[in-house]
């Protein structure tokens, strides 16, 4: 169990005074639009997606573009946010474990939707279960499923804007479809054996590699805080790339890359970028990048990678 902070304290402090002040505050500030608030790059992008081109609703992202979301430290201005959200969307587990003091801080009972609840999770070699969801198209599927209903009958919400969302849901699934498709045809293409991905970083794709049948060697499982391998842990990686002819060395966003590197300079491997869309930097987000278009280019990395 984390130990509280003295911020942490101060934000529930917060909490309990705003209970007490604005008990009967709902609706959020911002022009009387119904107010979905999201932690993270996936659960945002999820919900400005199913609500796209609905004027009744705005969806506010808490964790700026370029912030690691794992370390976060909330501020008392998201704790706002969240006490008069409509609708609080978090990944849950160790995705966005500040989300809880986030909903303990607001004071009241917030409608709150986890992306993880009632999926199947992969637990770590620790018992912990694994919080990456999204990297499995078909997981978003469920969450879009699941999400839909829960979104279109908010408190507020018009008849247009719900209809709006009933497309966009439909729309968005067949989108994910597609994706989930053209990686099944793209792994199918690969032989058995080379089935395989080498991660000089972090793994959080556990549920990639387990949708599509993928095996994986990485220095550090799921997203784990350490930052140097074991010397044993990078030889074998080393020894991996070379007895398996792997071409390329993967890393995740937001990282330095440096073990990455380390083993592509020993082995003569190339590096490249899977993203994972825990977070966008604020270029990607400028940009207009989504879950679809980061993994259409995951995709696309892999075609190059095992060609
Ligand atoms: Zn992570």
């Amino acid at each position: 169990m984390r130990r509280f902070s003295g911020k942490i304290l101060c934000l529930l402090l917060i909490g309990v005074l705003l209970g007490a002040i604005l008990p009967a505050c709902t609706q959020s500030a911002s022009n009387n639009k119904v107010e979905i608030v999201t932690t993270t790059f996936p659960a945002y992008d999820i919900a400005r997606t199913l609500t796209k081109e609905c004027q009744g609703v705005h969806v506010r992202l808490l964790l700026s573009p370029g912030t690691e979301s794992h370390s976060y430290d909330p501020s008392a201005a998201d704790m706002m946010a969240v006490h008069d959200a409509d609708l609080f969307l978090y990944i849950g587990q160790a995705a966005d474990a500040w989300a809880e003091t986030l909903i303990q801080a607001a004071g009241k009972k917030v409608l709150k939707f986890a992306l993880t609840d009632e999926l199947e999770l992969i637990l770590d070699e620790h018992g912990e279960a694994d919080p990456h969801v999204w990297t499995n198209p078909a997981n978003v599927i469920q969450i879009v499923e699941r999400l839909t209903p829960v979104v279109s009958t908010l408190p507020g919400v018009s008849e247009e804007d719900a209809a709006s969302m009933e497309a966009n849901a439909a729309a968005y699934i067949q989108a994910l479809e597609s994706l989930d498709n053209d990686f099944c045809t793209f792994w199918a293409s690969v032989p058995e054996e080379d089935r395989l991905l080498v991660f000089g970083d972090r793994f959080p794709f556990m549920y990639f590699a387990k949708a599509y049948g993928v095996s994986y060697s990485a220095a550090f499982p799921g997203c784990s805080h350490e930052s140097e391998p074991s010397a044993n842990t990078v030889m074998a990686l080393i020894d991996t790339v070379r007895n398996r002819g792997i071409s390329t060395v993967f890393y995740v966003e937001f990282s330095q890359h440096r073990i990455a590197d380390t083993i592509a300079a020993e082995t003569g491997a190339k590096t490249a970028l899977l993203h994972a869309c825990h977070n966008v930097t604020k270029e990607e987000f400028d940009a207009g990048e989504t879950y679809l278009s980061l993994m259409r280019r995951n995709l696309q990395q892999l075609q190059e990678s095992f060609r």
